[in-house]
């Protein structure tokens, strides 16, 4: 006689697991920017000699080559400059989402950053679209900027 010494749980499917996004590593040249997230806005490095603005964060202008900078608020206006359709998840925590935009987003003041856009139906974008920022909670990483398209 044999035992099955395995519980009937074990013999159930797995709950799929929810599997956080990793994190923006937060630096302190990246200070600014997390620190107007914290206020739902976003900001971006200005050049202190000749007033650019520039994003990524980074030690110098690549204008003038000052290392002097303050943060300048954005509307959170732009368009849709650029997109990719991911049809595969580089990390388990977009699973779900596949197939998902990653969208390149210039914003009025001439700045571009790239999100991902996981409410937006990949058959639906368009280069020049209008979006908005907005800002949500997300699980292990704290308030990010998330953009939506308004048109
Ligand atoms: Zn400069």
């Amino acid at each position: 006689m044999t035992t099955d010494s395995k519980t009937p749980e074990a013999h159930q499917q797995p709950t799929p697991e929810i599997v956080p996004r990793p994190g923006p590593k937060r630096t302190e040249l990246s200070q600014g920017f997390w620190d107007a997230v914290e206020n739902k806005q976003l900001a971006v490095q200005k050049c202190s000699a000749c007033d650019l603005l520039r994003h990524y964060p980074q030690p110098h202008c690549p204008a003038c080559h000052s290392n002097d900078f303050g943060w300048a608020p954005l509307s959170g206006r732009g368009e849709i400059y650029s997109y990719t359709v991911a049809h595969r998840a580089f990390h388990p925590a977009w699973n779900e989402h596949v197939p998902y935009v990653i969208a390149t987003i210039e914003l009025e003041e001439g700045v571009r950053m790239v999100c991902d856009l996981l409410e937006v139906d990949p058959e639906r974008i368009a280069i020049g679209q209008r979006v908005e920022v907005d800002f949500a909670e997300l699980p292990g990483q704290g308030w990010m900027p998330r953009f939506e398209v308004i048109d």
